[in-house]
């Protein structure tokens, strides 16, 4: 068996996201970047199937400027095999990452592919469900537990009302939450370890998707600024106010 592990490269999650002043984007000039959080319990769940006898390669893949290779090393110093770097210089919406992850699966035919339910810089959450789609293969999304069984795939998705447990045929789409598992830190000797291991690198543009954009962005601005609370003295005062200043009820 053989799987695929996405991994992006997104601003660190303890970063406090600087808005630009001319509204073009964010500050990502001198600011820490990281694996995408969920990307890294991906990578984890498959290097453990691996340890696990289960299966026989781990690729970590990804997709961006020549800086996001370091996920793919990150992800070498965990365990996976080797890694595929697809270079694009511009920034990539969803439906062009799913159409070059779906041409790095037909070239590598993995067994699946993990993702990570979203990742935190656009918050889409769409590119493991639009990859599922053009490949016609099964979809779990939003997976804290993975079983694999013989041909098929047993996956507990966190759902809205609780939890669902859901059987897949092979080859299947799995998007990890965080509460998969518990990243590995990669230690010094496998860090360098890592830098051995084999990376391809390929070019966005040569592989004959239309990777345009579809949307436009306008602006970027920052949230308005929460206000600050009141208290209210009894239940009474509290309907009133919802009923007559805030009109909610
Ligand atoms: P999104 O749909 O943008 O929320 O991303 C969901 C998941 O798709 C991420 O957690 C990654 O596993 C994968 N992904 C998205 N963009 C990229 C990228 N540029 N390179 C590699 N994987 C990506």
């Amino acid at each position: 068996m053989k799987i695929l592990v996405a991994v992006k490269r997104v601003i660190d999650y303890n970063v406090q996201v600087r808005v630009k002043e001319d509204g073009t984007g964010v500050h990502t000039e001198n600011v820490k970047m990281a694996t995408n959080p969920p990307d890294d319990n991906a990578v984890e769940e498959a290097v453990k199937i691996k340890e696990s006898g289960k299966a026989k390669e781990v690729i970590a893949v990804t997709i961006g400027e020549e800086k996001t290779q370091e996920t793919v090393r990150k992800a070498l110093a965990v365990g996976a095999d080797r890694g595929i770097h697809i270079k694009s210089d511009s920034y990539l919406e969803p439906l062009g990452v799913a159409k070059i992850l779906k041409k790095i699966v037909e070239k590598e035919k993995p067994d699946l592919v993990f993702m990570g339910k979203q990742a935190i810089d656009d918050d889409c959450n769409q590119t493991g469900q639009m990859l599922a789609a053009m490949l016609g293969w099964a979809q779990g999304t939003f997976i804290s537990k993975i079983e694999l069984k013989d041909k098929v795939i047993e996956v507990i998705r966190e759902v809205d009302e609780g939890l669902e447990t859901v059987e897949m045929n092979l080859p299947a789409v799995v998007t990890c939450d965080l509460r998969l598992n518990e990243p590995r830190y990669a230690s010094l000797p496998n860090i360098m370890k890592a830098k051995k291991k084999p990376l391809e690198q390929l070019i966005a543009k040569d592989l004959g998707v239309d990777i345009s954009n579809r949307i436009e962005q306008l602006k970027v601005e920052e949230p308005p600024k929460r206000k600050g609370g009141i208290k209210v003295s009894s239940v009474a005062e509290l309907v009133s106010k919802l009923k007559n200043e805030a009109k909610v009820i």
